[in-house]
């Protein structure tokens, strides 16, 4: 057997050629016939399972008779492939005639072989197929050998559902594909049946050589040129999109601008053209850097800003080359696909065509599922194994609720989606009939619904319209997009703002809740644990002057409008609401000193930390109210990062310990008589609502899209029913328990649509 390296080495070499395969099947030729050579074997096959016919197929070998290939089919479960298939384990067994469950085929001519080791194939926990070696004398085969199969077995998992799925490979039987799709995750609720357009980047940066130029000032004027023409296109885009996007999204075009014309950008070129590289390879690099920064941030919503900063050079790039922009031709129902699809491509399409956007990477944080959600466009992210170059015309389904795509759907597929679209739709419409209308139980209990904003594009019109108040502005968003603090007036201003927009309804500023997954550009903070670190009001009780300029900021911002109130993050003792409310009263006696008619706003705290759960009484007893902010409770209770697609299943904010948590706070505030709001994800989920509505919690906060449907299931509840479904609901012991009998509590209430496909 070959010594450890060579191993690695030859499974390295294997796996680069099985990647570069130009299909399953040459991928499967391809790992046959290494197995072979490298362990020097007599035999390698691969057999797959035909689900439908109850099948395992022999799709490759070398070794057997090639005309065997897609003749030969063992009964599933039967024989020693169909044994390794039933135990999902590997067999390895130095004289398989002996063996009870030994099966002799006689098309494959494979009496004479003894020695033999099947891997399973397994994605997903199931097998769907079983590699396997086999020698014409007895041998039993080396731990290192089965390794190598397993690990190769497993890579082939990959391949197999990407090539089933996409309907490119050879299928064990054609019926397989039937209701086959793709999955990705939820980007934006919603269902869309149409063709795929495949947007790719205008032109590759990244290819961009160094090169020696031709004089900085030739270079400089070509680049220039090149800036004004994306900005002139830019700007026709922004007048383009016109009322699809709300006003927030399209100052994005300026933002992106902006960063055009900004002196980091225009600068580095012109000092890297100096030093000699012509213009597109000093656009490469200088992108590239910026790019960076965001890529190294923790948080998903700005290292999907690193999309943008490369979306801007390409754009710059493709002026370069070529005066011209290119053209694409939008199908009547557009399903936008691309490996990273930019807000601005999404922009080019006629708002009238575009359907629903399908990206294989990214995710519901990425700038392009905000912007689909904000538009009611239903999209899919991150569906990795969409075969994206050959996807151009292909009739698609997209299932946003789902994250599912079904690429070519079969007749009865598409039938059932046309049913399930048209139900979206009367959904839809039943919905917006909501608009204006009480937020009432049907037993008369009001249950305001308030608007989480504060990130661009939170701010639609209907949200605008639709809440009661702003119930947490996330005040980040501004001191993460600038290159250093933002001063007071800044601040002043960008509070004022939503203030207004709100006044007379309160509007819940929450205090600076950095660090964690959070980090500032030009504030670095190095730290193993983040989530169990420096953030939130951890860091304003260590730096009292970032915090004291933003509580002045907020206070002199409702001079004359008195609708805010102020929540804290983040809080873990008692001890730092009790030293935060000391420097707020200094914020407002001194301003009231300096002569502003400021107030002293409603104070709250925000429950996030298990320990504050059980504490929320002497907390209560301190501030004004409690806002459970359940994205980070559940981190918090579950162990589990919040933005860690690993353990991503672990992560459920319907967990039985989260509702037990909540109904312990709802305790703790009403021995002080303070209200409790939810302002996490959690508040937004329909199936969420009657169980919080039977806690007794007093408001709902969420994001613009998911008003409607909680205003729905309000609507439709009464408070009584709420507090049994609340009662059943604590007797659970697990996540899906709890989702399964929701589920079916909001089908009796006829409002199942709310929360899957159809209506
Ligand atoms: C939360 O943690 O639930 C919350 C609302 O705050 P954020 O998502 O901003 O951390
Ligand atoms: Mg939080």
């Amino acid at each position: 057997m070959p010594a450890e390296a060579s191993i690695l080495d030859t499974l390295r070499r294997i796996v680069q050629e099985v990647s570069a395969a130009r299909d399953l099947n040459d991928a499967l030729e391809t790992i046959v016939r290494r197995v072979k050579g490298s362990i020097r074997a007599d035999v390698c096959s691969v057999y797959l399972t035909d689900f439908n016919t109850r099948e395992h197929v022999l799709m490759a070998t070398d070794g057997l008779r090639p005309e065997a290939v897609g003749k030969v089919r063992l009964p599933m479960f039967r024989g020693l492939v169909g044994l390794v298939c039933e135990r999902a384990e590997p067999l390895n067994l130095d004289d398989a005639p002996a063996h009870e469950r030994y099966l002799r085929v006689v098309e494959t001519g494979e009496t004479q072989y003894h020695g033999f080791l099947g891997a399973p194939i397994i994605q997903n926990r199931k097998v769907l197929g079983v590699l396997v070696v086999r020698q014409v004398e007895r041998r039993c085969f080396e731990d290192d050998e089965v390794n190598l199969l397993l690990t190769l077995a497993a890579q082939l998992a990959g391949a197999i559902t990407h090539a089933q799925a996409s309907g490119e490979m050879f299928q064990p039987s054609d019926v397989t594909l039937h209701n086959r799709f793709l999955q990705g995750r939820p980007g934006a609720n919603g269902v869309a049946i149409g063709d795929a357009v495949v947007v790719y980047p205008p032109a590759d940066l990244g290819l961009v050589p160094d090169r020696k130029g031709e004089g900085p000032e030739l270079e400089l004027k070509g680049f220039e040129a090149a800036l004004e023409r994306a900005e002139q296109e830019l700007l026709a885009l922004k007048g383009h999109v016109g009322d699809s996007l709300p006003e927030e999204d399209r100052a994005l075009f300026d933002a992106w601008i902006m960063m055009l014309r900004s002196d980091t950008l225009v600068d580095r070129v012109g000092e890297l053209v100096g030093e000699g590289n012509w213009a597109p390879g000093a656009l490469r690099q200088t992108i590239d850097e910026h790019a960076r920064v965001f890529d190294a941030m923790d948080d998903i919503y700005l290292r999907e800003r690193a999309a943008d900063v490369r979306d801007l050079g390409r754009r710059i790039l493709m002026h370069m080359q070529t005066d011209k922009p290119r053209i694409t031709r939008y199908a009547d129902r557009t399903i936008l696909v691309g490996e990273e699809i930019g807000a601005v491509q999404l922009a080019e399409v006629p708002p009238e065509k575009l359907a629903g956007v399908i990206s294989t990477s990214g995710s519901s944080s990425s700038h392009v599922a905000i912007l689909a959600r904000a538009m009611g466009i239903p999209a899919v992210m991150g569906v990795v194994d969409l075969p994206v170059s050959r996807m151009e015309g292909r009739q698609v389904i997209l299932d946003g609720y789902q994250g599912r795509v079904y690429v070519s759907p079969p007749p009865a597929v598409l039938q059932e989606y046309e049913r399930l679209a048209e139900e979206e739709q009367a959904l839809t419409d039943e919905l917006n009939g909501l608009r204006n209308q009480p937020s009432e139980t049907t037993d008369g209990f009001h249950m305001p619904l308030y608007l989480n904003t504060g990130l661009v594009s939170e701010m639609s019109p209907l949200g605008i319209e639709e809440a009661e108040g702003v119930g947490l502005y996330r005040t980040e968003f501004p001191f993460m997009v600038r290159d250093r603090f933002p001063g007071e007036t800044v601040q002043m201003a960008n509070y004022r703002q939503v203030l207004e927009t709100f006044h007379p309804r309160p509007v819940v500023l929450r205090t600076l809740d950095v660090g964690g997954d959070k980090p500032l550009p030009y504030f670095p903070v190095e730290e193993s644990n983040p989530f169990l670190g420096w953030r939130g009001v951890r860091i304003s009780l260590d730096h009292p002057e970032i915090f004291l300029t933003q509580v002045r900021a907020m206070l002199r911002a409702a001079v004359g409008l008195n609708n805010l109130q102020i929540m804290l993050p983040m809080i873990s003792t008692v001890g730092e609401v009790d030293e935060l409310l000391m420097l707020m009263r200094r914020a407002h006696d001194e301003l009231v000193e300096e002569g502003y008619a400021v107030e002293m706003p409603r104070i709250g705290v925000m429950i996030e930390v298990p320990a504050a759960v059980w504490q929320a009484e002497a907390l209560a007893r301190r501030v004004e109210f409690l806002s459970v902010g359940t994205n980070d409770l559940t981190q918090y209770l579950l162990a589990v990062d919040r933005n860690n697609s690993r353990v991503g299943e672990i992560y459920d904010d319907l967990h039985p310990a989260v509702l037990r948590a909540l109904v312990t706070v709802v305790e703790g505030a009403r021995e002080y008589g303070r209200p409790v709001s939810v302002c996490g994800e959690l508040a937004g989920n329909p199936l969420a609502v009657p169980l919080l509505l039977g806690m007794g919690v007093d408001s709902l906060s969420m994001s613009a899209g998911s008003l409607l449907r909680v205003k729905s299931v309000v609507r439709n509840t009464s408070r009584a029913r709420a507090r049994q479904l609340l009662q059943a609901a604590l007797r659970m012991e697990e996540a899906y328990q709890v989702k399964r009998f929701m589920g079916a509590a909001l089908e009796d209430l006829g409002l199942g649509g709310l929360v899957r496909p159809g209506k």
